[in-house]
């Protein structure tokens, strides 16, 4: 969102902050936790407000790993950086459920996910996966029929996984952080002149600011022009039913290498999202907020194809924007000549399977200049 001359054309307060945390997603509301319980006093901007992009508009599923098949991802990454973040998701899947404890009102199921293959060759991926996992330490049941009964071909089953209310999470997040909000607060430029203080400008106050730490995903390229090439906003659609009069899916669903995913939500309506591998050209590299009527029929026919026995009516529709990271790792840094604005984006559809853990390692390399491991943006440099 930019922000234009007029709009700030008028005297605007100076505020001095500790921490400003810029974006109020499941991923700011995080790092505001870690910073509150690391001693600091924390304030969010955020240009819409709590959970209004991705957090606000995801599948809520709790998978662990990251969007490849484990042994895929091996061979793109290695296996140390692989091993680091399949740990790393289970450590942020362990924290959320710590936090749906604390927070007592966050809705929450310990259903386990399957991932389903569409293919024999899917199949065959996912055999490969299990054996993958098993050697590594990480326990996958592998089933070489349908669980399901639905017309897969196989499947890995994680019980570990689950599913939760993600709105209701990052509310339970911004609270336990004690964290001032500031909504509808654009920020628009950042200035860091002198060693310990950082110039925020935004629609509704000037901070100087001690730290300052950008979790914006998608949107971070049109705040600075760093995160251009780096982080590639992609649109996601999804859909969800009336009520269901039985419950359908017990677990989370998520098929053809990721692409689709489907489970009932708390209140027994079918949800599913995906199938934007059908329409590369129009939904990658977009941040326009929109429903693609050619996704949505795909998600119709889909559901149709594999849940026949949802009979009831599409209640609500909608899109979000994800923030891609340009090797599919999330990135942890601070901006060039900035050392006191830290950044944590790019979690490629994943920022609940990823996202507690690399917030806290945001934080720690700001306030502390620790090395964030295998999330270093340092890695693209
Ligand atoms: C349809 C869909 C389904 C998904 N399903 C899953 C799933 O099941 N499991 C999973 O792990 N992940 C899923 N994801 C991905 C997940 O939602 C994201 O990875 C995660 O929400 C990212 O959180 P975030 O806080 O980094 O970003 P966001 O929630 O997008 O928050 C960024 C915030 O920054 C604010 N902002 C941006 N620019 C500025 C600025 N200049 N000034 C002030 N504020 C600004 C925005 O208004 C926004 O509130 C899905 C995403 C979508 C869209």
């Amino acid at each position: 969102m930019t922000v234009s001359h007029w709009q700030t054309d008028f005297p605007r307060p100076t505020e001095e902050v500790d921490v400003l945390v810029v974006g109020a997603g499941l991923i700011g509301c995080a790092a505001a936790y870690f910073a509150h319980e690391a001693g600091h006093d924390v304030t969010i901007v955020d240009a819409r407000d709590m959970a209004h992009g991705a957090s606000g508009r995801n599948a809520g599923f709790m998978i662990t790993g990251l969007d490849s098949y484990y042994h895929r991802a091996v061979e793109r990454y290695g296996e140390a950086i692989v091993r680091e973040m399949w740990d790393l998701s289970k450590r942020s899947i362990a924290f959320w459920r710590e936090i749906v404890q604390k927070a007592g009102d966050v809705p929450f199921e310990a259903c386990g996910s399957f991932l389903l293959a569409e293919s024999k060759e899917e199949a065959a991926e996912l055999a490969q996966a299990a054996k993958a996992l098993e050697s590594a330490g990480f326990p996958a049941i592998y089933h070489d029929h349908d669980p399901l009964g639905r017309g897969y071909y196989a499947a890995i089953e994680q019980p570990d996984d689950g599913a939760v209310q993600p709105v209701a999470l990052t509310r339970a997040l911004l609270r336990l952080s004690e964290a001032r909000l500031v909504s509808s607060n654009p920020v628009y430029a950042i200035a860091q002149d002198q060693p310990d203080m950082v110039m925020v400008y935004a629609e509704k106050a000037i901070y100087q600011a001690r730290y300052v730490m950008l979790c914006t995903n998608a949107y971070s390229p049109f705040l600075d022009g760093y995160f251009e090439g780096r982080i590639i906003p992609t649109r996601a659609q999804c859909l969800v039913t009336d009520p269901l009069p039985e419950r359908v899916l017990e677990s989370v669903g998520y098929s053809r290498y990721g692409y689709m995913y489907y489970r009932c939500t708390f209140d027994n309506r079918f949800l599913i999202g995906g199938a934007r591998d059908l329409f590369t050209a129009e939904e990658a590299n977009t941040s326009e907020d929109r429903l693609n009527p050619n996704v949505q029929s795909a998600l119709d026919a889909y559901m149709r194809q594999y849940f026949p026995d949802v009979t009831v009516p599409v209640t609500r529709r909608w899109s979000g924007i994800m923030g891609f990271s340009v090797d599919g790792l999330p990135q942890v840094g601070t901006l060039p000549g900035k050392p006191r604005v830290a950044y944590a984006v790019g979690f490629t559809g994943h920022g609940i399977s990823l996202g507690a853990m690399t917030a806290q390692r945001g934080i720690d390399h700001l306030l502390t200049g620790a090395n964030p491991g295998a999330v270093a943006a340092a890695r693209l440099d």
